[in-house]
């Protein structure tokens, strides 16, 4: 399991804990992982962009996510390059890259280097970590 992080480092852990879903928060705050299949948007193809459910930062939009078959949401670049921070992970007995929120630097998944062109990049989501805005028309 990840370490906890040392709530006295996050001055807002306590309001994080109210505003957010439990579920939000152990993602988000404790580098969760909601299960495959049964999450919100892993299968989900509205047209617009996902936004940081922590605060608000876009970071996804829909013309990158693409079905990768992983039961996570999927998306093969960021908005913007400085949407996200890549750090490395080596949790869990794995090397991986993780991938955390550009402005807030909650915990949103992981990157993996076997996603479709252009990039060649997987940017594997927890739903939970997100929030969809509707592209207006
Ligand atoms: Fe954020």
């Amino acid at each position: 399991m990840a370490e906890k992080r040392n709530e006295s480092t996050h001055p807002e852990a306590g309001d994080l804990k109210e505003r957010l879903t439990a579920e939000q928060y152990q993602i988000t705050q404790e580098q969760g992982t909601e299960p495959a299949f049964a999450n919100r948007y892993w299968d989900f193809e509205g047209r617009g962009v996902y936004h940081c459910v922590v605060c608000g930062n876009e970071l996804f939009s829909s013309s990158s996510k693409y079905h990768s078959g992983t039961g996570w949401p999927s998306f093969y670049a960021p908005t913007r390059e400085d949407a996200v921070v890549l750090t490395e992970d080596r949790s869990l007995g794995m090397t991986r890259t993780e991938v955390t929120c550009g402005r807030c630097g909650s915990h949103l998944g992981h990157v993996f280097p076997d996603g479709p062109r252009p990039s060649g990049q997987r940017y594997c989501m927890n739903s939970a970590a997100l929030s969809f805005v509707e592209e207006q028309t």
